[in-house]
């Protein structure tokens, strides 16, 4: 058994697809995550929203209605049953009991006492992190562990293992490509 940290928004839940899409309806834009190149949003955006557009994030409700990604709660009951998991996030300090409720209502054999809130995933006790955050990514790559890429536009410059579903990690995990 091993201890699989797994990141909550854009390798959980759809964030990117909910939070563009309140961008766009309230500045007539067409933004998706394919024009993501890099991780700060607010170079995407028109220039009369720039840095708003993480105000979106504060939003409530958001978190808390956001959809799971294709497979992602059949993989995570399937792995669970195998291996310890820790949702590890990190996010405005309002989220925080809309993505307990979220836990609890889509992933009840996880549960919210399994999520770890933090800002620093690299301290966290486990064998693995799946992400798709690049400094998450690279910080926990740099402890001598396994990260693992959510495939995005905006991750492309970290050099790790990177998968574009939850299928394929399952058979990652599965088949131990990365020598858990
Ligand atoms: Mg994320």
């Amino acid at each position: 058994m091993k201890t699989l940290l797994i990141d909550m928004d854009s390798v959980i839940c759809d964030l990117m697809t909910e939070w563009h899409g309140r961008y766009n309806r309230d500045y007539n834009d067409n933004l998706s995550v394919d024009r993501l190149k890099c991780w700060d949003s607010s170079k995407y955006v028109k220039p009369e929203c720039r840095e708003k557009i993480y105000n979106y994030l504060n939003e409530p409700g958001l978190f808390l209605n956001l959809k799971p990604l294709p497979d992602a709660i059949e993989v995570l009951r399937n792995l669970s049953k195998k291996h310890e998991i820790l949702i590890v996030t990190s996010s405005v300090t309002t989220a925080f009991s809309e993505k307990e409720k979220w836990v609890e209502r889509n992933l009840p054999f996880i549960g919210k006492e399994n999520i770890v809130f933090t800002h620093r995933k690299n301290k966290i006790c486990g064998d693995l992190l799946f992400d798709d955050a690049p400094h998450n990514l690279l910080n926990f790559k740099n402890t001598g562990r396994i990260a693992i890429a959510m495939d995005y536009p905006y991750n492309q410059s970290i050099n790790v293992p990177r998968v574009k579903s939850w299928l394929e990690f399952e058979q990652g995990i599965n088949e131990n490509w990365w020598d858990l």
